[in-house]
């Protein structure tokens, strides 16, 4: 009887999930289809038009992306990496997107290595991911991200001067399709979750409205560096 209940569980986990995609794939393919009739009925095609069926189409291709990541096993591709240097290349990539709204990306480097096994890419993705959210939390200001180790685990923090999160929706971040944003797909955090959990680690946040939000990653790290 124990097992049956954890199937019917896991049914209606994966039902939600289904409704929550379906639900996202339905809204750009309704809008592409209403252009394509809108061009039917014209002699030329509309490159306006045309435009924005190539943003909705870009749009399916992300969210089936990232729901690719949640279905795939974990099959790591694992290598011995320094996690700063893969916070600085993520800071590297996202920069011009930081300058853009006049926020400044500061890093502090508390321990100068922090070796940890993992896959690189993965871990690129998860980073990418937070300080995406923090740059859309904020109109401008300074993103700090500070780099440390316990004794066993390295530190990264993503702290921003952004909206916050109401105290509600804590318990609401890394559900599938949870977003407050009018372009978001709410996966992005899930998957960040999914991520970190394979690697062994766990992302924890702190948030005050008005003020800002603090999210922390931590890695173990490779047993004598
Ligand atoms: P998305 O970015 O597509 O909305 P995410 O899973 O990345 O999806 O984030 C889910 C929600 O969590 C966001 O819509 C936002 O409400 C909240 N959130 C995440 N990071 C931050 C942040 N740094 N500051 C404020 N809110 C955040
Ligand atoms: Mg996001």
């Amino acid at each position: 009887a124990e097992n049956m209940m954890v199937e019917t569980e896991k049914l209606k986990v994966a039902g939600q999930l289904a409704a929550g995609i379906a639900h996202e794939i339905k809204n750009p393919l309704t809008s592409i289809k209403g252009f394509i009739q809108l061009m039917k009925a014209d002699e030329y095609p509309n490159k306006k038009y045309l435009e924005i069926m190539e943003d909705e189409i870009h749009r399916l291709d992300i969210i089936s992306n990232e729901l690719l990541v949640l279905a795939k096993p974990h099959k790591h591709k694992v290598s011995v990496q320094d996690l700063i240097q893969i916070v600085k290349e993520v800071i590297f990539l996202l920069e011009a997107e930081a300058v853009k709204k006049s926020i400044q990306i500061k890093s502090v480097i508390e321990d100068q290595k922090l070796m940890i096994l993992c896959d690189i890419h993965k871990v690129k993705q998860v980073l990418i991911n937070i300080l995406k959210n923090a740059i859309e939390a904020m109109d401008q200001g300074v993103i700090t991200i500070h780099m440390s180790k316990n004794e066993n685990n390295a530190l990264v923090s993503v702290i921003d001067e952004g909206c916050g999160i109401p105290d509600e929706y804590l318990d609401h971040l890394g559900k599938p399709f949870f977003s407050t944003k009018a372009t978001g797909n709410g996966l992005g955090l899930m998957i960040c979750q999914k991520i970190i959990s394979e690697h062994g680690g766990n992302i924890s946040v702190q948030s005050t409205q008005m003020q800002g939000t603090t999210f922390t990653i931590t890695i173990p790290m490779i047993k004598g560096n």
